[in-house]
């Protein structure tokens, strides 16, 4: 049995991404090809549509939206709430990592989104980036899941390397 990566289905070029584009990513649909990714889009398994409004997360990062502290709030203009789809696609995304447990080597997360946000999210109120996860990258690594970003290309070449 071999090593499995969990990413997000974005990265292997699905067309799950807010608006309705995706961000392939060379290596990792490399590895996809051979097999050893398994794509899931939280904010899909969360009931989300595609293309949906884009969102962020009001309160200080996934964790606080995972302790009930935050929010997730769309910025299309009428702020609807929808913490309750990105915290059923953080535990469904959590179960998939779980089936996988025991060949699965490590998650990796789309950078600065507010589900798969690894080091980087958006700030409620301005474009600029902050610190902190997204809900379901938190609830991986809070589960004790190794996440990585999709930004980070010496880490993914290396892991992915032989695979
Ligand atoms: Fe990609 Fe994650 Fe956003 Fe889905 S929720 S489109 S997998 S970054």
């Amino acid at each position: 049995m071999g090593k499995l990566f969990l990413v997000s289905a974005c990265l292997v070029g699905l067309n799950c991404k807010y608006n309705g584009g995706n961000n392939e990513h060379e290596l990792i649909v490399g590895a996809f090809r051979r097999g050893c990714v398994v794509p899931v889009c939280p904010e899909q398994l969360g009931g989300l549509p595609t293309p949906r409004p884009p969102a962020k997360i009001k309160g200080r990062d996934g964790k606080s939206v995972l302790s009930g502290k935050g929010k997730v709030l769309t910025v299309d203009g009428s702020l609807t709430d929808v913490t309750e789809n990105f915290l059923r696609g953080a535990y469904e995304t959590l179960k998939v990592a779980e089936f996988l447990k025991g060949r699965l080597v490590a998650c990796i997360l789309k950078e600065k989104s507010p589900s798969c946000g690894v080091k980087k999210i958006y700030e409620f109120d301005t474009d600029s980036l902050k610190e902190g996860m997204g809900v379901a990258s938190a609830l991986l690594s809070e589960k004790g899941f190794k996440i990585i970003s999709s930004e980070d290309t010496e880490s993914i070449e290396k892991l992915l390397k032989g695979v």
